[in-house]
């Protein structure tokens, strides 16, 4: 049986285990019935990493909600291949919500009417703002319908035999792509991978751009 690696096999199972449990792909644009799967995912790092767990998931007729940042220092969704990233998880048929960097909340038509704050503060993560959902008000927000896997770590321990069992009645589940993609078994492994990563590729940009990279 799996140990629970953050893994792309691991993900795929988990994503069988949801199925197997009987849950539905649920977006934010309703409130949470008994068999919703709330599956979000905030991009925090790498548009890459988020378009190789949407294919996976498009692979098993899962649907996601993916948060994307328009102001990040990792990644520049207003470049071609932002624009690009964004139009392929549409797609694929996910929906896309706009991850925020509180007090700025500037969504315009790229995004649903969904939005995550980037690392709230416990004085606003939970309130409800104007005009669209915030994931983490009630009721998407409940405690114990709640798993995340945060900084490589699953609180609460990783919900696979849970939904396979069909234990929670809905969930929220929070899956940050790069912990996925990138190998490594602790973060600071998987996020010097997604370094190495990123540096092939600006090399590749800058190449691109005609530097002289002799
Ligand atoms: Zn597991
Ligand atoms: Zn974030």
């Amino acid at each position: 049986m799996s140990d629970c690696a953050f893994d792309l096999d691991h993900y795929a199972e988990l994503l069988d285990a949801a199925a197997a449990g009987g849950y539905r792909w649920a977006a934010f644009d309703h409130e949470p019935q008994p068999g919703d799967l709330f599956l979000r995912h905030d991009v925090d790092l790498s548009l890459d990493a988020a378009l190789q767990l949407a294919r996976l998931e498009r692979e098993r007729n899962a649907t996601a909600t993916y948060f994307l940042m328009t102001a990040s220092v990792f990644y520049n969704l207003a470049s071609s291949e932002g624009r690009a990233a964004l139009d392929e998880l549409r797609a694929l048929g996910h929906h896309v919500g706009l991850h925020a960097i509180h007090p700025r909340l500037a969504r315009d038509d790229r995004f649903d009417a969904v939005m995550a704050w980037h690392k709230p503060d416990p004085e606003y993560v939970f309130e409800p703002v104007d005009g669209v959902v915030n994931v983490m008000q009630s009721p998407w927000f409940t405690k114990g319908y709640y798993r995340s896997d945060s900084n490589h770590h699953w609180r609460e321990g990783c919900p696979h035999e849970e939904l396979r069992a069909g234990a929670f009645e809905w969930l929220q589940l929070l899956i940050h792509p790069e912990i996925w993609v990138y190998p490594g078994t602790t973060m600071g492994e998987t996020m010097r991978a997604m370094v190495a990563t990123k540096q092939d590729e600006l090399l590749e940009h800058l190449a691109n751009d005609r530097i002289d990279l002799s």
